[in-house]
């Protein structure tokens, strides 16, 4: 989670806005948002809203799956 470049554009396939964090492409892919397969992936604010209500899920999932 670092800086990003001014004009930097979201990665996300037919996204285009612009990005407000960089983050590693794997982890958003793992997150299942299409960027393409870079070693960092820049998202919006939109997106950035959902990777990290889809990592967050797959938190809750692994707790709930340890608990058990
Ligand atoms: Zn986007």
């Amino acid at each position: 989670m670092g800086r990003i470049d001014k004009g930097a554009k979201c990665s996300v396939s037919g996204c285009g806005l612009d990005a407000v964090r960089s983050i590693s492409g794997e982890k958003v892919r793992t997150a299942g948002l299409k960027v393409p397969n870079q070693k960092r992936a820049y998202l919006c604010k939109e997106h950035y809203k959902e990777y990290k209500k889809k990592t967050k899920k797959d938190k809750q999932l692994e707790k709930w799956r340890y608990s058990v």
